[in-house]
């Protein structure tokens, strides 16, 4: 079984599934963080988009998810720590746009995601990744928010960066993600849209473990 929330950067994705998946007891996964890893790869190669495609063919990128962490694997070494920086942030977009990227992505997850039930998180997951889906949710919030959240975030994990800069990355993706040629970030028209502007995280939690437990097999704590 697979449930997928799509949405914009700092809508609240990411925390909104960690927190259903802890209740409903289902696996996480996230996808924006196996493309931050493809483009640490390619930061890695100094940019060189040839040499990238060229990995792309024989690297093996694993990830897990325990104690709240989703972990990414390059060749088995943990990236993980190295996935939130402002470097990966300012190119991520681009190599996200490059459809070799995204069929290598799509390709992982929809291996991974036939060994269990999982909640996914990401930007095309039910437009093109799983269009059958079992239940699509598209979270969105007005971009001073969004920004505010993320920049929160990274003000605790003690990250360089101004709010202004914040607000700005998540301006430009917002406008490459969706002004992309290959699948870009929009509501699918069977999803479940959810504006999260002003609304309490243990809201969102509630409203989509609601949801979930009316309309699948699954139950929550
Ligand atoms: O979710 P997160 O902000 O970590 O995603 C980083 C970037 O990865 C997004 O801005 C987007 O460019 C790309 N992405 C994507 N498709 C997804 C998930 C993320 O293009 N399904």
């Amino acid at each position: 079984m697979i449930i997928v929330i799509d949405g914009p950067a700092g809508s609240g994705k990411s925390s909104t599934a960690k927190a259903v998946a802890r209740k409903m007891n289902i696996e996480y996964l996230d996808s924006g963080a196996l493309y931050r890893a493809i483009t640490w790869l390619y930061l890695e190669v100094d940019q060189d988009i040839d040499t990238l495609f060229d990995l792309l063919s024989r690297v093996s990128i694993s990830f897990s998810y325990t104690d709240d962490v989703f972990r990414v694997y390059v060749n088995e070494r943990d990236v993980t720590s190295k996935l939130r920086t402002k470097k990966v942030a300012d190119q991520v977009s681009a190599i996200a746009s490059l459809p070799r990227v995204r069929s290598f992505v799509n390709e992982l997850m929809r291996e991974k995601v036939k060994q269990g039930t999982y909640i996914a998180e990401g930007r095309d997951l039910g437009t093109a990744v799983f269009t059958d889906a079992d239940l699509k949710f598209f979270m969105s919030a007005n971009v001073e928010e969004r920004a505010r959240r993320r920049f929160k975030e990274l003000e605790a994990s003690g990250a360089d960066i101004t709010f202004h800069e914040v607000r700005k990355n998540i301006q430009d993706r917002d406008r490459k993600d969706t002004a992309r040629e290959a699948d870009p970030l929009k509501k699918a028209p069977d999803a479940i849209e959810l504006d999260t502007t002003g609304m309490r995280f243990d809201e969102q939690v509630q409203q989509i473990c609601s949801i979930i437990d009316e309309q699948t097999d699954l139950t929550f704590k």
